[in-house]
């Protein structure tokens, strides 16, 4: 968790990330450059969506290498579990290149000096160093450009001779890959061909020879040698001006949306905001959206930027501030209170506005809208990993089938249950799976707290069921071991006080006894987080908690966006991870 908001777990907007849709951008990547192996770029946190989450979904869709700028990022990985080549590309002199190594990390080398370093660095590893050459073909960035690059290629066989390092990929990047017409991009594989042969003539025996970046993946088939780098594509975004997500067969995987904090009537001439740039012309209704640049929304926005609230988009009004800025709701917006939701950008539904429209408007690309939100806002992840249907077959458009929280502890278990209260009702039926010591009855503790039962609430092992009867006038609380049951007419043959109709019902358990359950039913699974539990010696990753509403009462209802899920999933594993 961030620092200051620390403990609260409660924040006026999240960002909604839809995993299905990754999973769905990787694979249709993957076809575009059929012959080339796909590296998910995720630098910078997966480009704003939550690196962990992100790499998993890129991965399960196919992937077979992760690529992020900062050595960080590329840590944060391995920490997690993932065992597949991981390059990493930006680093200054004094960068923890041992580490590096012994963390098997790929290496870009771009210069002589990082050679130096990085062979040193080997050494001390006491293992080689898997590297690869960068050559600056023409963008005038990273890189050597040939000929001193040439020197560089010489020296890294050389070392490689001495089993220092493994030269392992020749890679350049592309200027104007997003013009594919344009002059520029062939002189670039010219050059680019013209190292290979020169690395080829120097006896170097390459895994990976790679240049693309989302535009040439999708654009460019002569630029996809052995592995294509993808980064803004498999967030659902277009790297063309001209072309759409929509056109190139992409969706839009980030939805960033805040409850609006105060809906009040103003006169006509109202000046709102720092300095008055905006004045109302009629009597109106204005709305505040709790988030501001601080959260990385961006202040060219002022006045500018679209936000939709109750199906209708609005344009900011006046300035962007810290924390906050105001909408102008016109005089419908009197059948709006605070508490409504205001959609910032999302995949582009409904007339939602798009990161591309924020682009347009405040004069930037979407890369950095996506990428700037900050981290204070928390990321929910969502989607299934089998896939975008649900095989329940109740996915209702729009409406994600399972919501991920994180759960690094027993308190975070605990507070989950304690929201759930919140949504939960008599006759409602919540099934937990998980294994032992899961934290099923963790959770259950903190529903029963919600709910205002009397507890104490134990493992119901050997009872089959207890009933906790509410302090307060509402439901009670059944708590039911199904691990022996065939079905719930057990429970209510056993002649309890109470009848589950009237009743929270939580069976823990439910595998196997699931399908013989009623239709309607909160399943929640406690799993470890994924990618992880291969290293033994590694801290405790804790538990993610997977959501899933079926039947006519969950229907439509968006778990995300319900205030349950407020943790962020990735969190924890970043937060422990002592290497960086
Ligand atoms: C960011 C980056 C990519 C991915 O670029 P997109 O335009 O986001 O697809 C690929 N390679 C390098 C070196 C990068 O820095």
């Amino acid at each position: 968790m961030p620092p200051g908001d620390a403990g609260s777990g409660y924040y006026p907007a999240r960002v909604i990330v839809d995993l299905d849709a990754i999973r769905a951008n990787v694979r249709r990547l993957a076809q575009a450059a059929p012959s080339a192996a796909v590296m998910a770029v995720v630098k910078a946190d997966g480009y704003g969506h939550g690196l962990l989450p992100v790499a998993g979904a890129a991965l399960e869709a196919g992937a077979g290498w992760l690529g992020t700028a900062q050595l960080d990022g590329a840590f944060a990985l391995r920490a997690a579990g993932h065992e597949v080549p991981v390059l990493a590309w930006m680093y200054a002199p004094g960068a923890p290149f041992a580490a590096a190594i012994g963390a098997r990390i790929d290496l870009s080398v771009p210069a002589p000096w990082a050679m130096t370093e990085v062979i040193d660095a080997a050494r001390e590893a006491g293992r080689p160093a898997r590297v690869h050459l960068k050559v600056d073909t023409g963008l005038g960035r990273g890189g050597s450009f040939l000929e001193p690059w040439t020197e560089l290629l010489h020296a890294a066989l050389a070392a490689e001779q001495r089993g220092e390092v493994q030269v392992v990929g020749v890679w350049s990047h592309l200027a104007r890959a997003d013009e594919p017409g344009h002059p520029g991009v062939h002189a670039q594989i010219e050059v680019f061909d013209e190292a290979l042969r020169r690395a080829d003539a120097a006896g170097a025996r390459l895994e990976v020879r790679h240049l693309a970046n989302s535009a040439a993946t999708l654009a460019l088939p002569e630029a996809h040698y052995d592995l294509v780098r993808p980064g803004l594509s498999i967030y659902g975004l277009s790297p063309f001006t001209h072309r759409s997500a929509t056109e190139l067969g992409l969706r839009p995987a980030m939805r960033l949306e805040a409850d609006l904090a105060l809906v009040k009537a103003a006169p006509a001439g109202q000046g709102v905001s720092y300095g008055h740039t905006y004045t109302t012309t009629r009597d109106t209704v204005l709305g505040v959206v709790p988030i501001g640049y601080g959260d990385g929304v961006p202040r060219h926005g002022s006045n500018v930027a679209p936000v939709q609230v109750a199906g209708r988009r609005h344009t900011i009004a006046g300035r962007v501030c810290m924390d906050q800025f105001v909408l102008d709701l016109g005089p419908e917006g009197a059948r709006l209170a605070a508490g409504e939701r205001a959609v910032l950008f999302g995949a582009g539904d409904h007339n939602e506005p798009t990161a591309r429209d924020w682009a347009d408007a405040v004069g930037t690309i979407d890369y950095e809208i996506v990428t700037r939100i900050g981290s204070r806002i928390p990321r929910i992840h969502v989607g299934s990993p089998d896939g975008a249907t649900d095989p329940g077959g109740n996915a209702v458009s729009g409406v994600p089938a399972t919501v991920e929280v994180a759960l690094p502890d027993q308190e975070a278990t605990e507070a989950l249950g304690r929201r759930l209260a919140g949504l939960l009702r008599a006759g409602d039926l919540v099934v937990l799976t998980g294994d032992l010591g899961a934290g099923k009855t963790t959770l259950t503790r903190g529903i029963g707290a919600g709910l205002e039962v009397r507890g104490p609430i134990a493992s119901p092992t050997f009872i089959i069921a207890r009933v906790h009867p509410s302090l307060i006038g509402g439901p009670d609380l059944v708590h039911v071991d199904a691990y022996r049951l065939e079905s719930l007419d057990e429970v209510d043959a056993l002649d309890l006080d109470t009848s589950l109709a009237d009743s929270v019902t939580v069976v823990e358990w439910g595998e196997g006894v699931v399908e013989s359950l009623s239709e309607d039913r909160l399943e929640v699974s406690l799993d470890r987080p994924r990618g992880t539990g291969i290293d033994p010696g590694a801290p405790d990753p804790g538990r993610v908690a997977r959501l899933r509403g079926t039947g006519a009462r969950w229907d439509g209802i968006d778990l995300a966006g319900t205030g349950v899920a407020v943790e962020r999933v990735g969190e924890q594993a970043a937060a422990s991870d002592d290497v960086r």
